[in-house]
């Protein structure tokens, strides 16, 4: 046996992620662009492959990928083209899938990541416009396989990035901002199940600190992100062994199982595919001018990985609150009204309770926080009061419920429903007493130094006030009868 050598390692993941666009037609035909339908009941000479037949690009696809490359900061190349990759399966009719060689229409980009509370830039290497193969459908009952070309010429964009990751987590925050960056330019649903996104994992191991590339292995197979990340944990402690044992990876394309939760080889770099790229001669080159440019420029939101930075910068909030905000745009939007409401609230308090009680209620309804009627005004009323004791924390949590199924005024709800906040001493110290009367062996716990029990205590006449006393004074007052405090 060979001496095992210990070295440190530094993983590094490049990703190829393909997304089906959402255009209404297929990218070189007017078939209908659909999932789930009849399997061949969307499919026409064009797409089937037949002789004679002429492709022509959907507009819409090319502006997509335009919004997408400018999305992900990358150069739009002035002239694209397209080009035949050429092989043989039985789910691609013509012998060749349509795609984009040298001339892709991105290049040279870039997506912010928020990896453990640190932003870090990705390059994009490339995006390409292609067309999707067709699916094979596996049925054991019928002993053969069938073919569903309805998918055959769906648009694609095939976006790769630069081998810049350097571990599953990162590779999991990539994806994550990438998918909600589709999703705010909405081109895709972006369903990893359905397979309108599908990701490609590229890794290699190298001694940390070296900038030489080490063999990579591609893996190939996983249905979500969290896959993604596990296959690519599994690889990495793979390579370590295979590296630490002084042997060499193969280069290869691997296969995840998840069931097994491991990755076998389905081909090595011998068995790779030559593609013999050539220039598609039925698509003239396009010219990608200004106009066009400009006109994608101003459809365009503010990214989620610029929002996220600018959130953190602007309001002072944590990493990890800017990160749930943009997950829905018109949140963050919300949140910075109230932020610029101006009424001397915390901006981490706001966060709070739209991640707390505001999304619980949102989620129970079913509802996006444009689709009820509460206010910027009325929300940060109510957290004020929150703040100064006016409402406790718990009554607070009802208000907000009658007021977005209301639209009533925070006021007129706390009237109504009689959730005032009762903090007069005189009221408090005799609901106290009486929790002191009725708890004995917990008071006698208290007095014996367990400080803790009197959490107890507060609970028991916050019990008595149906939630509407002060926590803060009541736990005061206990102390100051029980411990002399
Ligand atoms: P291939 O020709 O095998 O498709 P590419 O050079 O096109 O490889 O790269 C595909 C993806 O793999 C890219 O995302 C790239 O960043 C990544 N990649 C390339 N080399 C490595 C490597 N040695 N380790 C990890 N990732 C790599
Ligand atoms: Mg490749
Ligand atoms: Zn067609």
């Amino acid at each position: 046996m060979r001496p095992s050598i210990s070295i440190e390692f530094e993983p590094v993941i490049g990703l190829e992620v393909h997304l089906q666009l959402n255009t209404k037609t297929k990218i070189f035909c007017g078939c209908a662009n659909t999932f789930g339908r009849e399997p061949n009941s969307h499919t026409c000479p064009v797409c089937l492959g037949l002789p004679g037949t002429l492709p022509v690009l959907n507009k819409k696809a090319l502006e997509y990928a335009i919004k997408i490359a400018l999305a992900l900061h990358c150069e739009v190349n002035p002239l694209i083209k397209f080009d035949r990759k050429n092989y043989y399966y039985p789910d691609l009719p013509k012998g060749y899938q349509i795609s984009q060689y040298d001339l892709p229409i991105a290049q040279h980009g870039l997506l912010v990541i928020s990896s453990g509370g640190q932003a870090k830039k990705i390059r994009i290497r490339r995006g390409h416009l292609e067309e999707d193969a067709g699916k094979l459908i596996h049925d054991d009952s019928l002993g053969c396989s069938l073919v569903d070309y309805n998918r055959t010429g769906t648009p694609l964009m095939e976006i790769v990035t630069e081998p810049d990751l350097h571990s599953s987590q990162e590779a999991y925050d990539y994806l994550h901002i990438l998918k909600l960056t589709l999703q705010y330019l909405d081109v895709s649903d972006c369903d990893m199940e359905k397979g309108s996104l599908r990701c490609d994992a590229n890794v290699s191991l190298r001694e940390k600190g070296s900038t030489t590339l080490g063999t990579k292995t591609e893996l190939k197979n996983m249905n979500s992100f969290k896959a993604v990340k596990t296959a690519l944990d599994f690889e990495i402690r793979r390579h370590q062994e295979v590296l630490q044992n002084g042997e060499r990876v193969v280069q290869e394309t691997r296969l995840w199982n998840e069931t097994k939760g491991t990755t076998f080889s389905m081909r090595s770099k011998e068995e790779a595919h030559d593609y013999r790229y050539f220039p598609e001669p039925d698509l003239v080159p396009f010219v990608v001018d200004k106009k066009m440019i400009d006109a994608a420029r101003q459809t365009l939101p503010e990214m989620p990985d610029v929002k996220l930075q600018r959130l953190i910068r602007d309001y002072q909030i944590p990493d990890y609150d800017a990160g749930i905000l943009i997950q829905d745009p018109a949140l963050a939007d919300f949140f910075e009204q109230c932020a610029k409401a101006n009424k001397g609230i915390e901006s981490k308090k706001i966060c709070n309770w739209i991640q707390g009680a505001l999304l619980q209620e949102l989620n129970a309804r079913k509802k996006s926080v444009t689709t009820i009627s509460l206010t910027v005004q009325n929300f940060t009323d109510l957290i004020l009061k929150v703040e100064n004791g006016a409402l406790s924390n718990l009554a607070g949590k009802d208000v907000l419920k009658y007021i977005i199924d209301s639209g009533k005024s925070v006021d007129a709800v706390i009237q109504e429903k009689g959730l005032a906040q009762v903090s007069d001493d005189q009221t408090l110290d005799g609901i106290v007493e009486n929790v002191i009367k009725e708890n004995e062996k917990v008071v006698q716990q208290v007095k014996e130094g367990k400080a803790s029990a009197i959490g107890f205590l507060v609970g028991q006449a916050m019990k008595k006030t149906e939630g509407k006393a002060n926590p803060k004074k009541i736990g005061d007052l206990f102390r100051r009868r029980l411990l002399n405090e």
